[in-house]
């Protein structure tokens, strides 16, 4: 029965950072009928995805494909190598990387949390939310830990509720120069696929992602890519763990099948989501992100209204947070956006409801949907009150207008295909 008041006319402008919007390409794959898991063309499907999926993470080891949620992967990544008590050294740039601390607690590890210390005068007491990762800060820890009872440096690549993006390689140089043994773990959750990501040039020991951001599918499935050092790591790890235990996975893999039944018709999707992403070209889609997001901070800066990220160095290419004036809601905001012109844009999560929301800029879009995007939100803070400084949609046309295309943006890839963008 279709309920009107959620299906009401045109498309809905799912703009929130993840689920993105999924490509009709995808959808159409998934509602393929579902066949036998033990089957032989299930084992041709699970062969192909399992060597296309490396290509995405860019590493040569295995990527393990689970049926969960991308926080079913962080738990993979931490009950695979860890042991119970292990110390673990995470920093905190917002509320994801918090979650994580919070899980690693709850599995009995005992994390020790760093984050960026410096003064802010737009949102007082969460700095470290408007920051990337400061690796300095971990190389000194790592350095006073002589007898390296640190056993691993976790970090959020692209922190999805602030709109910062972390450098990977430079985290990897600071355990390395401080001739420290941890592993590092990194959540890609919401850049991988959109942002450049590099598993093995980076050193990186597990990198946990998922299915509903950059890969454009639903939620429903998510990935550990994981490094030999992270395999010899298992063979210790005490942590208990079953269904997501690497061990079992890896060794079905090998021909194709899972231990139990992966979801199906999702991996349809996944097997469509790479073939468009690689048609495309992994360079194509990241240029595409940060052209998107040049165009919305473009958009942020002529309303007058701050950035979240406050350090241009690690802008998010694939969202940005807004800071609402102090007396205004921004979660009001969004409900009226929501309701009046049909639009999802990302809560303030955490320590910063209420103080920003997010645009999300990822996946199936293109110039006229984040332009479109751009409108809602100009009439939104207009009704709401808010004194602009100037018309964001105009700059940001302008900018669309300079600036041309990356090779791959709305061009059908060499197959051809039909979607129409969201
Ligand atoms: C979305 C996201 C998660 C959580 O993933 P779920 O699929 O909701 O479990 C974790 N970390 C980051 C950075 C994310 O963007």
């Amino acid at each position: 029965m279709l309920n009107l008041d959620f299906h009401p006319s045109g498309r809905h402008l799912l703009q929130i950072p993840g689920p993105s919007p999924v490509p009709d390409r995808i959808l159409r794959a998934i509602s393929l009928p579902t066949i036998d898991h033990r089957g032989p063309e299930f084992a041709a499907l699970g062969l192909k995805l399992l060597a296309d999926i490396k290509k995405i993470f860019k590493t040569r080891h295995p990527v393990i494909i689970y049926p969960a949620t991308g926080t079913g992967a962080w738990e993979a990544a931490l009950s695979n190598t860890l042991s119970p008590g292990d110390h673990v050294l995470m920093y905190e740039t917002g509320h994801f990387a918090w979650l994580w601390v919070k899980m690693a607690t709850r599995l009995g590890l005992a994390p020790e949390v760093l984050t960026w210390q410096g003064a802010d005068e737009v949102l007082p007491g969460v700095a470290g939310w408007r920051h990337g990762v400061q690796a300095e800060l971990i190389e000194h820890r790592l350095r006073q830990d002589i007898d390296h009872r640190i056993k691993a440096v976790c970090v959020v690549h692209n922190e999805t509720s602030t709109g910062a993006t972390s450098d990977i390689a430079a985290v990897r140089r600071a355990i390395d120069a401080a001739r420290h043994p941890a592993l590092l773990l990194v959540d890609s959750i919401s850049g991988l696929a959109s942002a450049d990501y590099r598993h093995d040039e980076w050193g990186v020991d597990v990198t946990v992602s998922g299915s509903q951001k950059g890969l454009m599918l639903p939620p429903g499935i998510s990935f550990n890519a994981v490094s030999p050092k992270a395999l010899e790591a298992m063979k210790q790890a005490k942590l208990p763990r079953s269904c997501l235990a690497w061990d079992e996975i890896i060794a079905m893999n090998a021909d194709g099948y899972w231990p139990y039944t992966p979801n199906t018709n999702l991996l349809y999707g996944l097997a469509e989501s790479l073939d468009m992403l690689q048609s495309e070209g992994l360079d194509n889609v990241f240029a595409r992100h940060q052209r998107w997001a040049a165009g919305v901070r473009a958009a942020v800066r002529a309303w007058g209204l701050p950035i979240q990220c406050a350090d241009p160095a690690v802008y998010s290419p694939v969202l940005t947070g807004v800071i609402t004036p102090p007396d205004i809601d921004a979660d009001a905001v969004r409900r009226l956006i929501y309701e009046r012109f049909d639009m999802s844009l990302g809560t303030g999560l955490g320590k910063v409801k209420g103080r920003m929301f997010r645009i999300g800029h990822l996946g199936n879009s293109n110039d006229l949907t984040v332009l479109a995007t751009l409108m809602g939100c100009e009439i939104g803070l207009k009704l709401s009150g808010i004194k602009l400084a100037a018309s964001g949609v105009q700059v940001a046309m302008e900018y669309f207008a300079s600036q041309p295309a990356g090779v791959g943006t709305n061009k059908a890839p060499p197959g051809g295909h039909t979607q129409i963008a969201a």
